[in-house]
Formats: structure tokens, C-alpha cells, sequence
């Protein structure tokens, strides 16, 4: 893998704790698969509870330090690391492909995207208001000051290893946080490679360390139980959140949550229909359809059903399933074998009660990990791909005959992450987006996400806002100071 790197010192197969790089304590180590080849890439440091205990242990101690500079200082280091990151666009492009499996031109546009959180907080961190308020007794004045939370854990999952680091690294360190994070297991290296550029960037040591595990269990139990640990972020499945969750209440941790979408793409009778199958293909099989705000379940006003069905068809014909380090493939392998076997018994369900495979709808053929871009037609809302988020590049396309009847099927879901809606009426769009029970709502448009958004979900979605001038909110706590005794001399 070294070879294929122009700075081979970005792969790092170590824990990096409290500015070191180390093995575990028992020395076990966990290997990190290419999904398009099965291949081992390398093999990594496991670390448990211990080490992570000791990574939480030199945060505490490295964040007053940093907490105690000027916010100008700590946006210095920050924007040093940024620079970095775009300086080394292409080796950290390698190394999320051949770890995650998306195609080089999505890890290309995942690490500008990491970077761009690096920047957006770094100036914002200078941006960290207070309040100054009248009291009852007019000799008395309120004051409300903000200070970093202090100690923050973090787990991230494997669908966007680097951007999901940054998302909430960036606004922690900003404002005066250190922070523990956890990768996926699959997906270490990205993780491990932006900790190597924060070190380099001069970030002092401590403030940010790195616990890769073969084993979530021990690395969750000990960040969401130490009481140093005051604030836990996650993004990952909603079952795994909820447990977490639950777990920090014993400590009362603040917590914010990036869990699962079961995202709705509403097309009207009076959208424009090249846009709007362009719109749901370019949603929906983004990484392969592994990404929290994935079109989950197209819902097609029934007009319009046929025609939209064939457009995305065309659109669907264009891709060119791969390994995503061949520059040709516009998309890659699934995660894992498992994802690969859950996607299709889903698409069977659908199948076995009805559905018609209109696209696609083959499994393993270019490679063990590797799903043809899937449309199915005919589905209903008693099948799983209505409930379940399907997490591949499987579009199920329902029919609905009134505004009403579209608004009821995309609340029909526990999630309420991100939903795109499709028409030229300005009436409607106002109805359907103020209607539907969603934290963000693409219009004619599935490119939501960026830095300058506050991206996040509603129901069994989450708490809590990343991104944009929000992002910091969940990184700071509100301090009342009361200065009394003003009155005359
Ligand atoms: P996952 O199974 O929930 O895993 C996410 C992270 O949780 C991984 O790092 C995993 O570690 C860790 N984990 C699992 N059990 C743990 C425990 N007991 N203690 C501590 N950590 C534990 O989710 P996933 O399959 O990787 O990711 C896909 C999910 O993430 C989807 O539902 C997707 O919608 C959601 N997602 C949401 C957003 C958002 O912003 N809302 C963004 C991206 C993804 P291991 O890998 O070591 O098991």
C-alpha cells in the first residue's frame, strides 16, 4: 500500500495518544480490508479500554492549556492543518479508496470537504459570543459567557471516514475542546493519516488522539462512562446511538447524535423530470447508496411514474460499477460481504411481494462486494425497502396520486434526516417542506451538504447541529455570571 502513496509516512497503523504513536497494550493488531479485492491492506494496533483511559487522561490536562489561549492562536494551528490536508489531497484520496472502497474521485471530494470543516471553524472559532443582560435588581447586570465543553469522545462511522472526524473535531478544537476519537473499524487509516497532519500542523499533543479497535465495546464503555469526558458526539446507526446514548446518562454527558435516514425523494407531476432523475440518481447512489442522506425511497407522483422511471433508467445506464482506484469506475464495492447479503435480502423481500427489478439487480458479479446500480418499480409500503434504510445502490420508486398522500408516506418513518422534493410550484414547495417532519429538505436540489449548513436529523435521526455557525453551539456551555452591587457611590 506504502507504494502507492507519494508521502508513505501518512500510513499510520499506530494509536496516536497523547502525541505518540503507539501499539496496543496487548499488542493485538486488526486488519483493514480493501473491499474491492478482500485483500489486507495492513494490520493496525488494536487498543481497549486501558489506552483509552490514558487518551482521555492527557486530554484532560492538554485542554486547559489549549482552552487557555486566544482563539487566534488555536485558528493558527488549525488553518496550518487545513493547508496540509489540501497539500495532500491525493495520497489521503489513495488511502480512504483503498480502505473504504468509493471511487477516487468521491475521496478526492470527501478530503476537500473534511478540510473545508478544518477552515469554516477555525475563523468561527474567533466568532464565540456572549450576552450582556438587565436584571430585576437594577443594581445588578447578567452576563452570559461561553466555554468550551472541555473533554469530548467521539465515534465515527465507515461511510465518510475523514469528513466525519473533522465535522466535529474542527468546532471542539476551535473553541477550546480536546477530543478522543474512535474510527470504524474498517476504516482506520483515513482517520490515522489526518491525526499524522494535525501533529505536523503543530497541534499540541493530547488534544487529539486516535483509539482504533477491533473491539467497539471496551473503547464505548470507557468514553461514555469516564466522568472527564464531558460531552460524547457520534454518528453511526441509530441502534448503536440509542445504546450509547443511554450509556452517557450515567455521567449526564452532553450528546449529539448523526444517526440513520430513510430520506424520501418526492417527484410532482410538474417537475422538471431530467432534473429530478438526475437529482435522485446523483442522491441516491452516491457512494454506492452509503450515505446517511441517500435517497431511500423515491416516491413518484403517478402522472408522471413511467416517465420518470425510464429517465432514471438512462441515467443509470451510464455507470460504470469498479474498484473505485480505476479512474473509469463512477462506483465502487459496498463495505463489507455482510452489507452485500443484507442489501439483497432486502431487494428479495421486495421481489418476493411483488416488485419488479426495472435496473440492475445483480449481486456479486463484478467482484465479491460489487451490487449493479438497482431501480426497483411496483413496490408498496409494507415492504422493508419502504421502513429499513437500505444503505446500497438499490432505488425503490413508490407511486402516490395527491400532495397530501406524499406528505403522509415521507413521515411514515421513524427517521427524519433529509428529504429532496421535485416541482416549480413556489406554493407547494413552502407546503411540503414546512409539512414534512425533516431536519434538512433539498428543493429541486440534492447537493445539500456542505460546511455552511447545520446538518442534521429530527425523530429517531438525532440531536444536535453540525456544521455552519450553529456547529459550535454543541461544543459550548453557557456560564451566568451576575455582577452585583452597581448601584451609587
Ligand atoms: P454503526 O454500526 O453504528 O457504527 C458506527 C460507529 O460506532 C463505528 O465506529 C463502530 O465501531 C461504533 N460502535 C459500534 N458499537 C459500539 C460500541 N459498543 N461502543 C462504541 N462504539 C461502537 O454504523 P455504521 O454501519 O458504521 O455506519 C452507518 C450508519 O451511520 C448508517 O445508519 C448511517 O445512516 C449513519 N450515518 C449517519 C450520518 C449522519 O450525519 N446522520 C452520517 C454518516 C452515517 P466498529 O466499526 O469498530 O464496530
Amino acid at each position: 500500500m506504502k507504494d502507492l502513496l507519494k508521502d508513505p509516512t501518512l500510513l499510520r497503523t499506530q494509536a496516536y495518544i497523547n502525541g505518540e504513536w503507539v501499539d496496543s497494550d496487548s499488542g493485538e493488531t486488526f486488519p483493514v480490508l480493501n473491499p474491492a479485492t478482500q485483500e489486507v491492506l495492513v494490520e493496525v494496533a488494536s487498543v481497549a479500554g486501558a489506552e483509552t483511559r490514558r487518551a482521555i487522561e492527557a486530554a484532560e490536562v492538554a485542554q486547559k492549556a489549549w482552552a487557555a489561549k486566544s482563539a487566534m492562536e488555536r485558528s493558527a494551528v488549525l488553518k496550518k492543518w487545513n493547508d496540509l490536508i489540501l497539500e495532500n489531497v491525493e495520497d489521503l484520496a489513495v488511502i480512504m479508496t483503498l480502505e473504504q472502497g468509493k471511487v477516487l474521485a468521491e475521496s478526492r471530494g470527501e478530503i476537500v470537504y473534511a478540510a473545508s470543516f478544518i477552515e469554516w471553524f477555525a475563523e468561527e472559532g474567533k466568532r464565540v459570543y456572549g450576552d450582556v443582560f438587565p436584571l430585576p435588581q437594577g443594581t445588578s447586570r447578567g452576563i452570559a459567557i461561553k466555554q468550551p465543553v472541555g473533554v469530548v469522545a467521539a465515534v465515527t462511522p465507515w461511510n465518510f471516514p475523514s469528513a466525519m472526524l473533522t465535522r466535529k473535531c474542527g468546532p471542539a478544537l476551535a473553541v477550546g475542546c480536546a477530543m478522543v476519537a474512535k474510527p470504524a473499524h474498517e476504516t482506520p487509516l483515513s482517520m490515522l493519516a489526518l491525526a499524522e497532519l494535525a501533529d505536523r500542523a503543530g497541534l499540541p499533543a493530547g488534544l487529539l488522539s486516535i483509539v482504533p479497535g477491533a473491539h467497539a465495546a471496551p473503547i464505548g464503555d470507557e468514553l461514555c462512562s469516564n466522568p472527564i469526558v464531558r460531552k460524547f458526539t457520534f454518528t453511526g446507526s441509530t441502534r448503536i446511538g440509542k445504546y450509547l446514548a443511554a450509556k452517557c446518562t450515567e455521567t449526564m454527558k452532553r450528546t449529539s447524535m448523526e444517526l440513520g435516514g430513510n430520506a424520501p425523494v418526492i417527484v410532482f407531476d410538474d417537475a422538471d423530470l431530467d432534473k429530478a432523475a438526475a437529482g435522485a440518481a446523483a442522491s441516491k447512489y452516491r457512494n454506492s447508496g452509503q450515505t446517511c442522506i441517500c435517497a431511500n425511497r423515491i416516491l413518484v407522483q403517478e402522472g408522471v411514474y413511467d416517465e420518470f422511471v425510464e429517465k432514471l433508467k438512462g441515467v443509470v445506464g451510464t455507470f460504470k460499477v469498479g474498484d473505485g482506484m480505476d479512474e473509469t469506475s463512477t462506483h465502487g464495492p459496498v463495505i463489507t460481504r455482510k452489507a452485500l447479503e443484507d442489501i439483497k435480502s432486502m431487494v428479495d423481500d421486495a421481489v418476493a411481494h411483488g416488485a419488479e427489478v426495472a435496473a440492475g439487480g445483480s449481486f456479486g458479479e463484478e467482484g465479491e462486494q460489487f451490487i449493479q446500480p438497482t431501480i426497483l418499480c411496483n413496490v408498496t409500503e409494507d415492504m422493508r425497502v419502504f421502513r429499513e434504510e437500505i444503505f446500497g445502490p438499490v432505488a425503490p420508486i413508490f407511486k402516490f396520486k395527491t400532495e397530501e398522500e406524499a406528505i403522509a408516506m415521507a413521515n411514515d418513518t421513524e427517521f427524519g434526516l433529509a428529504a429532496y422534493l421535485f416541482t416549480k410550484d413556489q406554493g407547494r414547495t413552502w407546503r411540503v417542506s414546512e409539512g414534512i417532519e425533516y431536519g434538512m429538505v433539498g428543493v429541486n436540489e440534492v447537493a445539500i451538504s456542505s460546511t455552511f449548513i447545520p446538518f442534521g436529523g429530527v425523530k429517531e435521526s438525532g440531536q444536535g447541529r453540525e456544521g455552519s455557525s450553529y456547529g459550535v453551539d454543541d461544543y459550548l456551555e453557557i456560564k451566568y455570571i451576575c455582577i452585583g452591587d452597581l448601584g451609587a457611590d
